[in-house]
């Protein structure tokens, strides 16, 4: 049995009436920040609870656009997650902000009792990662940017309608930072982000930075950049939005379905599942024995398994002049040499999860 990884084919099958949509569209020539986008914004904004949406080209330029917004440049300490997607870190580094890393837990998440001892003079902001769609402690983690009168930028391109004490993932900073990539849970056709908050000052200004700074046609207020999110591609986002919350039910289900069955197997450790934490599962990871082989078993028997990350960002060549060795934060090595990520998309088959369930016993049983 083949056990894909993308699902791509599957998600945009039964579409004729999203062609019908972009065929109308065409020829009324609103391509830049059109009708569709402002729609999308408001439907996106409506979905996550926070007054404003603002479309941009990118998950990685959403945050981009949230750290200039709240007037982040060289020199400035941010804090986030040493077990990022390198995009959180690009988007830090590329205005010349310096990222300073705290260590996850077994949730994937930043771990808030560490974070205090990295705050510094110079820190400026603070963007915990939802990672694989778990929830960083929102009220812990509150409560230092309190203390610290830190703001927070929360990157919840894992995590869209993932919740923390039942509120959204996006609604607890002064923004919260989506991407829309094929890869996410609700995705476009192409490189999409958007950014949500509830503080008008800086909707304005997001508005402003996400399109050249132009207040009109004739008038530059601040210098900004060409980060609007794609019209066509916001008419996809409004087709596929009213299934947001259906896609991540069909995940959590699914992943429920693997934790009873995996947690069976002694070699297999299934993260913590916290109860105030509503799981989205962009990744479904578990931490297994013998990872290495496991993984190599599984893609030898048709299951697209996959490491979130092997190489830790922190230790990427890229960010080599920050001068980090390995031991600098064990979590996120040990996780780095444990996990193993399992399709667990809406378009999963329940024999397919049972070949993955099957495949993974055998493999534990067979020495
Ligand atoms: C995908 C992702 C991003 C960036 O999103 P893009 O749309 O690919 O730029 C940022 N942070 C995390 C944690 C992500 O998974």
């Amino acid at each position: 049995m083949h056990v894909r990884y993308s699902y791509l084919s599957e998600q945009f099958k039964n579409c004729d009436d999203l062609f019908e949509k972009i065929k109308k569209f065409v020829p009324t020539g609103d391509f830049t920040l059109g009708k569709p986008l402002e729609e999308f914004e408001k439907k996106f904004a409506r979905l996550i609870g926070t007054k404003y949406a603002v479309g941009v080209n990118s998950g990685t330029d959403a945050i981009k656009l949230s750290l200039k917004a709240l007037n982040i440049s060289r020199g400035d300490e941010i804090i986030t997650a040493a077990n990022t997607f390198v995009a959180t870190v690009g988007a830090i580094c590329e205005i010349g902000a310096k990222p300073v890393f705290v260590d996850c837990d077994d949730t994937f998440c930043i771990d808030t009792k560490l974070i205090e001892k990295k705050i510094t003079k110079k820190t400026k902001a603070i963007v915990p990662v939802h990672f694989t769609g778990y929830m960083t402690n929102m009220v812990a983690l509150k409560k230092i940017a309190k203390k610290y009168k830190l703001p927070i930028i929360e990157d919840a391109c894992q995590s869209i309608v993932g919740a923390y004490n039942n509120k959204l993932a996006g609604t607890w900073g002064v923004t919260g930072t989506f991407s829309l990539h094929p890869l996410k849970n609700l995705n476009i056709w192409s490189d999409g982000g958007i950014i949500t908050t509830s503080n008008k000052k800086i909707f304005e200004k997001l508005k402003l930075l996400r399109n050249h700074g132009l207040i009109d046609r004739d008038n530059v207020k601040i210098l900004g950049y060409n980060s609007r999110l794609d019209t066509i591609q916001a008419i996809v986002g409004n087709w596929l939005i009213p299934k947001t919350n259906q896609i991540a039910n069909q995940r959590i289900k699914n992943a429920k379905y693997y934790d009873n069955a995996l947690s069976k197997i002694d070699e297999i450790t299934i993260p913590p599942r916290i109860k105030n934490n509503k799981i989205v599962y962009h990744l479904y990871i578990v931490f297994a024995k013998k990872r290495d082989k496991l993984l190599k078993y599984c893609l030898s028997k048709g299951i697209e398994a996959k490491i979130h990350y092997p190489i830790p960002i922190y230790r990427q060549r890229a960010l080599s002049k920050l001068k980090h060795r390995i031991g600098d934060f064990p979590v996120t090595d040990r996780h780095a040499k444990s996990i193993i990520s399992f399709p667990c998309d809406q378009h999963l088959k329940k024999n397919q999860m049972d070949y993955v369930i099957k495949t993974v016993k055998n493999f534990y049983e067979k020495k």
